[in-house]
């Protein structure tokens, strides 16, 4: 919409007559124009407007339609260039508490006119406006202006008049079984039908509706495809409760979101760079989706060079392929979880479809650094190594993929010896010590690819992936070597030694489940407490 300015939307189109019409003219051609105004001019200047609201007024006044339109037609015109942005003539719109704006040129000639219609129809559908609901919009509304079944089109015309409203729904039980609106008291009069005929005899049904809960961008959808200015809201029972406009859909982009317009009128998306969250837009083309704007929390965590590039280069191709598709086939994707360099982030994200046929739509993409927030959830305050929670999560996802892919897989429940009497002697504050200096000697130990988890109060677990009993016999006595070496320095100076004992347990070899892998290996422990501890029993 920003990239527009007014001459790329203007309707040029039957919608003007010179000075000498009438108001029969005036009506007869802006029921055919179907926008709902019609431009005086004198010498190609505008000097005066009609709108369909002027008809139903002079309607109710029992004017002679062969009048001169001008004398009824005179008013402050707001007109405007036709190189200025849409944005621009939105503000007008708003501000003004108008309609439609004339569009004229350097010269002051007319060119056309814009209505709200126009704008709306051009209003990008983002995601700021995906998550505004109709019931949002009608918050700040009056109560429903209706007429009954048995209302004549004089009754119609005065509710619209006295309540300044350009349309009047006919309800029957609550519910909207018709709809007059200041078109409907347009082809009227130019049909000369008497005014004290049944309203409900040239009403416009079935009455189009949209429920509280649905989208404002449905509203628009539906208003832009029927070509309609308004739609009925409806609540879940079908109970008629207001009437939304384009008016109304515009007025409240502008006061809900005024920040958020205004900065977009600006062609920035400043707005975006105070959400504590990371935001990328993506381009959806042909060849690929590529990262065309991140706001400045992005920019500084991944740098300018995103910019341009393949998100693919961002996200890993077959995470972003499943992304992708959930986009696609849902227009959303939520909480998933990618990691990069040493950062969890997840991902959300929105499809939003664009009318150029040059790229299938963009795509905005928010993402959270949930780095500590998982890191909180996985380790263990005391040592920094994986908890428990952790542990069993991955054991169950890493025995999956070995059996997938056939691999091996061992594991060890690793016990320090002796620990209560350690903390009866020394102290808890010791036993903390040493389990931290424990968890620093095992991580030493291991390769990068085992994990190491505190599993209870002096238990650890080490999952080794991809190797056997013999291996990982050989890395687990490595550790209990370099324990029992240890002299683990106390503060008041002092040093003492520990042991641990271990149990190992391997996939095929002993059991081929988690649960049954930790019990095996726990057997195995008990045992080597029992045979004398500082010993790791491997069958
Ligand atoms: P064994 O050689 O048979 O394993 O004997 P043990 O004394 O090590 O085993 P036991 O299970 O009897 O005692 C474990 C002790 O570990 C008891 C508990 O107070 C202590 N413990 C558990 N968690 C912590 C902790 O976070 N800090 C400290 N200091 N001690 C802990
Ligand atoms: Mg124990
Ligand atoms: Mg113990």
């Amino acid at each position: 919409m920003i990239g527009l300015c007014l001459k790329d939307i203007v309707c040029r189109k039957d919608i003007c007559l010179n000075e000498g019409a009438t108001l029969k003219q005036a009506i007869d051609l802006m029921e055919s124009n179907g926008k709902g105004v019609v431009v005086i001019l004198k010498d190609a200047i505008p000097i005066g407007i009609l709108t369909e609201r002027d008809i139903v007024e002079i309607v109710y006044s029992g004017t002679d339609i062969n009048s001169p339109a001008i004398k009824y037609a005179t008013k402050n015109l707001i007109t405007t260039h036709e190189t200025k942005a849409i944005g621009y003539a939105l503000n007008l719109i708003v501000s003004n508490n108008i309609r439609r704006i004339i569009v004229v040129d350097k010269s002051g000639s007319f060119i056309g006119v814009i209505t709200q219609q126009d704008m709306v129809k051009h209003l990008e559908d983002d995601f700021y406006r995906s998550t505004l609901k109709i019931r949002h919009v009608i918050e700040k509304m009056q109560p429903l202006i209706y007429i009954d079944q048995d209302s004549s089109l004089n009754d119609a015309i005065k509710k619209m008049i006295e309540n300044k409203v350009s349309a009047v729904p006919i309800l029957k039980d609550s519910k909207a079984v018709g709809i007059i609106t200041e078109k409907d008291i347009l082809k009227v009069v130019k049909n000369g039908i008497s005014l004290n005929s049944l309203a409900s005899e040239f009403m416009s049904h079935p009455v189009i509706t949209v429920r509280l809960d649905e989208p404002v961008t449905h509203a628009v959808e539906i208003m832009n495809t029927k070509n309609i200015r308004r739609v009925v809201v409806v609540n879940s029972n079908s109970t008629a409760v207001a009437i939304v406009t384009h008016r109304d859909l515009l007025r409240n982009l502008e006061s809900t979101y005024t920040e958020f317009i205004e900065r977009k009128l600006k062609h920035t998306k400043d707005i975006l760079n105070f959400l504590p969250e990371m935001v990328m837009e993506i381009i959806d083309a042909e060849e690929g989706q590529a990262i065309i704007w991140a706001n400045e929390r992005a920019l500084n965590r991944f740098g300018m060079t995103i910019i341009n590039k393949p998100i693919t280069d961002f996200i890993p191709s077959d995470k972003w392929a499943i992304i992708y598709g959930t986009l696609c086939k849902l227009g959303r994707a939520e909480n998933i979880k990618v990691k990069k360099d040493d950062f969890i982030y997840e991902l959300s994200g929105f499809f939003i479809k664009t009318e150029a046929d040059l790229c299938a739509g963009k795509i905005q993409l928010i993402i959270r650094d949930i780095t500590d927030e998982v890191r909180l959830y996985t380790t263990d305050p005391l040592t920094g190594l994986y908890n428990r929670r952790f542990l069993n999560e991955f054991l169950h996802k890493e025995l999956e993929l070995s059996k997938r892919y056939h691999r091996q897989l061992s594991l060890a429940i690793a016990d320090i010896d002796d620990f209560k009497k350690l903390n009866d002697t020394y102290g808890h504050v010791a036993g903390d010590v040493v389990l931290k200096a424990i968890a620093k000697t095992m991580l030493k130990n291991v390769r990068d690819s085992d994990v190491v988890s505190r599993y209870g109060g002096e238990e650890f677990v080490i999952v080794m992936s991809e190797i056997g009993k013999e291996t990982a016999l050989k890395a687990i006595e490595r550790i209990r070597e370099a324990i029992s070496q240890e002299k683990i320095s106390l503060f008041d100076g002092s040093s003492i030694s520990i042991t641990i004992s271990s149990g190992i347990a391997s996939y095929p070899d002993d059991a081929d489940s988690s649960v049954d892998l930790l019990i095996a290996a726990d057997d195995r422990l008990y045992k080597a407490k029992r045979e004398g501890k500082n010993r790791t029993i491997y069958s």
